[in-house]
């Protein structure tokens, strides 16, 4: 079947057609057959370069040999024991070793179940019950902070099926504004449990702290007695191996961290202080639980992963980034677009967007028709990145440098027909 009619079937059994809404675009979605490497193939045999990677988990590409090897050794002798292995000691000391805030460490199976717990946790930890989130970032799909959302959410009002009651508890601001933070902290203080930000923002494409940002976020929850928490489920060993927190050396209080850390399978993991994190059941009152934390699937994947991300995988991959962001800028001006290409280290967006973008009110006013029709193009030119101008672009450690070429020259060709 092709694509066309696998999603009119699949509309019949999901709502609209897909498991997750990111996924759906019109007229439909392609449906994938198979992936390898930097390659992704749909079902009527089209190859594509895939810069949307999974939506971030792939920096090494599809179907790593190593990861796939160990995963089905591991997958040979159990895939689930609900009880604990010594792989998860080996993936907590990795993580441990490479993130700076991180202490101790509970595994989960999303980015979602990580912000929920952390959030949790920082609540139960310092007894007061509001958060700041900032407006337009996305920390996952549960009830506490599908407020001014990122991702998917961003092209919706806020959703339905939240009590109102716990949305107040949910307070926003524009990120990168600090004097809006601090009137915010001045006036509820006491009541604000913690912070969460995206050190990067990758749920509204991508937009990076203003410089000295990251440092007052640091330094106002600080003194006011209010938890900073990472949420690292994209930046986390993507800009390097210790995450934001190396990049821009500020060290949050909690960490929470998702997409790579499972190596292409599903997993969470939030880590943190000892004294925060000691307070997690069964050795605090801070419930968290799951039946497949820590799955041993997952925890191999990872482990196999992590392996490889040293010093000078960063340093070839961010090299591939900075040769395609320079070379995006290059043809955008000689296009005469004025529009914004940004990203930094394997991270990249073109925003259809005449201003500098620092927060989610300037990304709204992108051109999303133009988007959308060089979305499309690229799909036509064998690039499959995701389709929307609210997310982020991934290149992974198999992008080869043809790869790139051929992205450049399908950019080039999109953002011509784009901007006809
Ligand atoms: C993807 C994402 C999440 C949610 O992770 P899931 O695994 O999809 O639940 C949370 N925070 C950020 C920053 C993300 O990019």
């Amino acid at each position: 079947m092709n694509s066309k009619d696998l999603f009119n079937e699949s509309k019949r059994y999901f709502p609209g057609g897909v498991n997750s809404p990111v996924r759906a675009f019109k007229p439909y979605p392609v449906f994938i057959e198979k992936a390898k490497g930097s390659k992704i193939w749909d079902v009527e045999g089209n190859e594509y370069i895939d810069c949307c990677l999974g939506y971030g988990p792939l920096i090494l590409g599809h179907s790593d040999s190593n990861v796939i090897d160990n995963v089905c050794s591991q997958a040979s002798i159990g895939t689930a024991y609900g009880a604990p292995t010594e792989n998860e000691i080996k993936l907590a000391k990795m993580v441990i070793d490479r993130v700076p805030c991180a202490e101790m460490i509970r595994f989960v199976n999303s980015g979602t179940e990580a912000t929920m717990s952390a959030i949790r946790l920082a609540r139960g930890f310092n007894g007061k019950n509001k958060i700041v989130k900032f407006e337009g970032s996305y920390h996952g799909a549960h009830d506490y902070v599908l407020v001014k959302s990122g991702s998917g959410a961003a092209a919706l009002p806020d959703s339905l099926g939240i009590p109102e009651d716990t949305t107040k508890n949910t307070l926003t601001c524009p990120y990168n504004d600090e004097d809006a933070l601090k009137k915010l902290i001045v006036d509820e203080k006491d009541n604000i449990a913690a912070v969460i930000v995206e050190p990067v923002m990758g749920n509204i494409g991508c937009v990076e702290p203003n410089n000295g940002y990251l440092e007052f976020l640091r330094e106002i929850t600080e003194e006011n007695n209010i938890l900073l928490i990472f949420d690292e489920v994209i930046t986390g060993f993507r800009l390097s191996s210790g995450g934001a927190q190396t990049y821009y050396s500020i060290t949050p209080d909690l960490v929470t961290m998702g997409k790579i850390i499972g190596g292409g399978f599903p997993m969470g993991a939030f880590a943190g202080k000892h004294e925060i994190m000691e307070m997690i059941a069964p050795e605090g009152n801070v419930y968290q639980a799951g039946t497949f934390n820590g799955n041993p699937i997952s925890v191999k994947a990872g482990i196999s992963t992590l392996n490889k991300l040293d010093q000078d995988f960063y340093k070839n991959l961010n090299k591939k980034g900075n040769y395609l962001r320079n070379q995006i800028s290059e043809i955008v001006d000689n296009l005469d677009l004025n529009i914004q290409t940004v990203g930094l280290a394997s991270m990249f967006q073109i925003y259809f967007n005449r201003d500098k973008v620092t927060n989610y009110e300037i990304a709204k006013k992108s051109d999303i028709e133009r988007f959308s029709i060089y979305f499309h193009e690229l799909l036509d030119n064998g690039i499959f990145i995701p389709p929307s101008q609210f997310e982020c672009n991934f290149l992974s450690s198999s992008h080869s440098n043809e790869d790139i070429e051929k992205l450049l020259i399908a950019i080039e060709d999109s953002l011509k027909i784009a901007w006809k």
